[in-house]
């Protein structure tokens, strides 16, 4: 095939640099707030793959980064690809161990780390003896970590890097079936997996996002990247920004609440992504400093990875005038796999609003180029009639066919192409596909299976609850019962009583919790997700 057909990152990531010049990206990392047009991102990204063939990079090589949403980040994102290495994300929030335990399968020589995790980095060199270089992204830190840094390990500066290298004249053409990236889930359910992502799904998956069914991103919007560029190549907007022009803003370590919305109205954002743990802190934040954000310029937000409320949803859209579209995906495609703006077709378009807030709420029609599909326990179809449910299996363009490398869960992946998710969902006569649980998460109580998520959102959308957690307690009688583990929102109260009266309405009486916990914060995990095993650790019974 002639590689201009190829399906290759270069042929799309650089593409605003020629439609929207003066356009580029806002960064905001602690050594100061910049703005860089799109061409001199493009630039920047050649003049480092110049480096890297310095350093001794060749096609098919790993580079890791340990880094946030910057344009450092950036510069790595692009360059360690398009010269045919393959970029390899390392979630900043793992542990030394967790860290230690992927790179044993990847063996990056090179390691791209934010100046504020020098130490981590050395101490992980230390671990991995196969890593040659660290290159910091940002002036140096004065840590209290180790100062001491083994033999046959350089550091570099990236922006000396930069400076010093001229940038090369043309990006290689490559396979469109060449790895471009590795990145690993995270593990909210079990041991860290690793996906490898080739240009050609990448270049689809990143299309898919411009489309206007999809989340309609243009290069008229300004996207905050909350989402963390480790976490599944931040569903991979960095790439489609630089693909229609888009302005990105780049937050760099601090996500909490107050600073996403001090960037969203400073910035302009019209849209952005990210986990829904994120999205109810900045509800919150909303409710305690009334007036303080104008979020007239936010258009959508797109919230995925974990199945928001409908109150989440209703409140945005009355109060603030925010569409939110909810997405499903998961790291093994690539990742999105599914989003459900408020009308699709002509047919929603024609609901009254709180119609199309009922199909806002389940995840959404499968992007164009994947199958979804759900079992029953016998390997059977199971009806799309919206209610039976069964375990949800997905196919096409850009789903992964293995992990890349050997993890107990790889008999998901079937030879037919299909992947089982391990997660449990209903598809209605429309083709839109409801997340009931994952199937890890379900109750079985008494022979019957309950729903965790069902119970999650309906506490959810009480308001004394700030996040809420179902899970099992071992039962002698039933085998497992539904307990609930809450935080509050500021000054409310809850008990047992008053919370199975009000789930009654909705639920049977065996389904709903026989105990309620109250905490002060439910544990997340490294991606804003609830970290189920750890609390099954500490409620263990
Ligand atoms: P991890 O498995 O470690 O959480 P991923 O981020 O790849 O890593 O998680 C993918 C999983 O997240 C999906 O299989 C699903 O269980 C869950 N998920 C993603 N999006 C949604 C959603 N919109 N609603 C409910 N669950 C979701």
């Amino acid at each position: 095939m002639n590689p201009s057909r190829r399906l290759l990152l270069k042929h799309l990531a650089f593409r605003a640099s020629e439609i929207s010049p003066l356009d580029g990206l806002v960064s905001a990392p602690p050594d100061g707030e910049c703005f860089i047009a799109w061409p001199e991102v493009a630039d920047r990204a050649k003049r480092l793959a110049s480096a890297l063939v310095e350093l001794g990079v060749q096609p098919g090589n790993r580079v890791a980064t340990l880094a946030f949403n910057d344009h450092r980040h950036i510069d790595a994102y692009l360059a360690v690809p398009c010269l045919g290495a393959t970029l390899h994300p390392i979630n900043v929030r793992w542990n030394l161990d967790e860290m230690a335990s992927v790179l044993e399968h990847t063996r990056d020589r090179i390691v791209f780390v934010d100046a504020s995790l020098m130490d981590r980095a050395i101490a992980l060199a230390d671990r991995c003896p196969w890593i040659e270089h660290l290159v910091r992204m940002g002036p140096a830190e004065t840590g209290d970590g180790p100062s001491t840094v083994r033999a046959n390990l350089s550091i570099t500066d990236h922006d000396e890097l930069l400076a010093s290298s001229p940038a090369i004249t043309e990006w290689p053409d490559l396979d469109e079936h060449e790895i471009m990236a590795m990145c690993s889930t995270s593990g909210t359910t079990g041991v860290p997996k690793t996906v490898a992502y080739t240009h050609r799904t990448t270049c689809l998956q990143t299309m898919a996002l411009g489309l206007t069914d999809c989340m309609r991103l243009s290069g008229r919007d300004t996207v905050l990247a909350i989402v963390p560029m480790f976490h599944a190549l931040g569903w991979c907007f960095p790439y489609a920004c630089g693909m229609l022009g888009a302005r990105l803003v780049l937050p760099h370590r601090d996500l909490g609440p107050n600073r996403i919305l001090d960037l969203m109205v400073n910035h302009e954002v019209t849209t952005s992504v990210a986990v829904p743990t994120v999205w109810n802190a900045v509800l919150a934040a909303l409710d305690a400093n009334p007036g303080r954000w104008n979020l007239d310029r936010v258009d959508r937000i797109v919230s995925g990875g974990a199945a928001p409320t409908a109150t989440m949803i209703r409140r945005f859209r009355d109060e603030h005038g925010v569409e939110v579209i909810h997405s499903w995906g998961m790291t093994e495609i690539n990742p999105v796999g599914t989003m459900s703006p408020a009308a699709t077709t002509r047919e929603e378009a024609a609901l009254d609003p709180n119609d199309q807030l009922r199909h806002q709420q389940v995840a959404g029609r499968p992007l164009p180029g994947l199958k979804l599909e759900i079992e029953d326990e016998d390997g059977q179809q199971t009806p799309h009639d919206g209610t039976s449910t069964g375990r949800l299996l997905v196919s096409g363009w850009w789903v992964a066919q293995t992990y890349a490398f050997n993890h107990p869960d790889g008999d998901r992946f079937r030879s037919d192409g299909r992947l089982d998710t391990g997660d449990v969902a209903s598809i209605d006569d429309r083709g839109r596909m409801a997340i009931r649980d994952r199937a890890k998460d379900m109750i079985k109580s008494g022979g019957e299976w309950i729903s965790s998520l069902a119970l999650e959102r309906a506490i959810g959308d009480f308001p004394e609850v700030a996040t809420c957690a179902v899970i099992a307690r071992p039962d002698d009688r039933w085998g497992e019962r539904p307990i609930a583990v809450v935080s509050l929102a500021p000054a409310a109260s809850l008990d047992l009583a008053t919370l199975q009266t009000r789930l009654a309405q909705a639920f049977e009486r065996w389904q709903c919790p026989d105990d309620l916990i109250l905490v002060d914060s439910i544990p997340l995990t490294s991606t804003g997700k609830i970290d189920k095993k750890t609390l099954r650790r500490q409620f263990p019974s």
